[in-house]
């Protein structure tokens, strides 16, 4: 090999390391970056009220990137709402804290997740509660919540396609009950399959005027414990 056909190759793997060193470099970088988003994402939380830390905790630990397409992963940790297709968002990262702390102590027992979409939410109760039920409805969400879920490898989520109105009645009562897209009025099956002293969270309204209330049961009936205005996808069905 001639001394300027060496230069060339040396020059080359050097390029090539180089390359390789800084995608290396990059990646370790990406995923810092991501846990300092997250990390100033709870830091918005605890500015805004929410102020349990096994809450907190369960946020710090989950990565949301998992639960957004890859074209709006670099959006993960904004406060706001991203497509995840099929006319449907991955919630508001403060309203699944808020939601999640509105459980209070009952965050801990059985729940029920009505439209659980990217899993998200789902992803954050697995980390608190003893066993999760979750129902979506639309097919395609369903396989893609499903998909995401699967990162977590938890033991305690139970997934099932079908109609979230109707409840899931071989696992109540349930100690909380979480719903994530506004009926007009409450499905009563729900409030059956709540058990006694349980707590709900549901927003409820029409597609431009929405409450969502935290509710406990008291005597087989609903008694407010609080309440927010927000902006939920209708709860839909035949
Ligand atoms: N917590 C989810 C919210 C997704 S948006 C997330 O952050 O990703 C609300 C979800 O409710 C959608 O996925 C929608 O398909 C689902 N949904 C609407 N009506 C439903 C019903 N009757 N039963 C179950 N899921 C329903």
């Amino acid at each position: 090999m001639t001394a300027s056909k060496k230069k060339i190759l040396m020059l080359a793997l050097c390029l090539n390391l180089g390359v390789c060193l800084q995608s290396v470099h990059c990646k370790n970088l990406e995923s810092t970056s991501m846990k300092e988003e997250r990390e100033a994402m709870v830091r918005i939380f605890i500015q805004r009220g929410i102020q349990s830390d096994v809450v907190l905790n369960a946020f710090r630990k989950v990565p949301r990137e998992w639960f957004v397409p890859e074209e709006s992963q670099k959006f993960a940790y904004n406060d706001h709402p991203i497509s995840i297709g099929h006319g449907q968002t991955i919630s508001q990262p403060f309203i699944v804290a808020y939601m999640t702390q509105t459980l209070g102590e009952s965050v801990y027992g059985k729940i029920l997740e009505i439209g659980f979409g990217s899993g998200y939410q789902t992803a954050i109760l697995s980390q608190l509660s003893k066993e999760i039920y979750s129902i979506e409805y639309v097919p395609e969400l369903y396989k893609y919540g499903k998909k995401n879920l699967s990162r977590m490898n938890a033991t305690n989520i139970h997934l099932k396609l079908g109609d979230g109105r109707k409840g899931w009645v071989e696992n109540a009562p349930f100690d909380a009950i979480l719903v994530a897209a506004a009926p007009e009025s409450i499905p009563l099956e729900l409030i059956q399959q709540l058990r006694e002293g349980g707590r709900m969270v549901i927003p409820v309204g029409g597609k431009f005027n929405q409450i969502l209330y935290t509710y406990t049961k008291k005597n087989g009936k609903l008694q407010e414990l609080d309440r927010v205005d927000v902006r939920f996808v209708p709860l839909v069905g035949n």
